[in-house]
């Protein structure tokens, strides 16, 4: 089709992408694998494609299935996060667990809060706000990808 660009792995042994029945793919096979895809134009595309249709098999956009499992449940905390972050926003003073404070801490950044606003409407201390800040940015990578691939909006 015009415009779109061949995938690295179109003539490819299809054994290095996804197991036999019943086996697991070797390392060997699953490095292989990875760096097609490393190298691949449709790399991102591929990915997103993998997580939103919840593939459990095989290597999609140079991810194992483990990979997306992780994708998936980072993707939810973010999700999760923008809704506490509206709600306090509103006014609200929802609980929030360990767990999703970097996601609702990066949610009200990117709303225009201050950390020192931040810190004040959740209760945390200012080493608090900027450890969940530092967890936040490591999923920075996934969440420019996402934008990327759903420019209106992908949660
Ligand atoms: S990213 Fe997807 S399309 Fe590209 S080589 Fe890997 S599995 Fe194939």
């Amino acid at each position: 089709m015009p415009g779109l660009s061949a995938p690295s792995c179109q003539d490819a042994d299809p054994a290095l992408f996804f197991p036999a029945h019943g086996l697991q793919l070797r390392d060997s096979q699953v490095e292989a694998a990875k760096r097609l895809c490393a190298a691949c134009p449709v790399r991102e595309e591929c990915l997103v494609i993998a997580v939103r249709s919840d593939e459990s098999d095989g290597i999609w956009g140079g991810t194992t299935p483990a990979e997306r499992r992780r994708i998936r449940g980072q993707l939810a905390r973010m999700r999760q996060g923008v809704k506490v972050a509206r709600a306090v926003v509103s006014g609200e003073e929802p609980q929030v667990p360990l767990a999703d404070r970097p996601a609702v801490v990066h949610s009200l950044l990117r709303m225009g809060w201050s950390a020192e606003h931040i810190g004040n409407a959740l209760k945390l201390t200012p080493h608090q706000v900027n450890g969940a800040q530092v967890m936040a940015a490591r999923t920075q990578e996934l969440v420019a990808l996402m934008e990327r691939q759903y420019p209106k909006g992908w949660g």
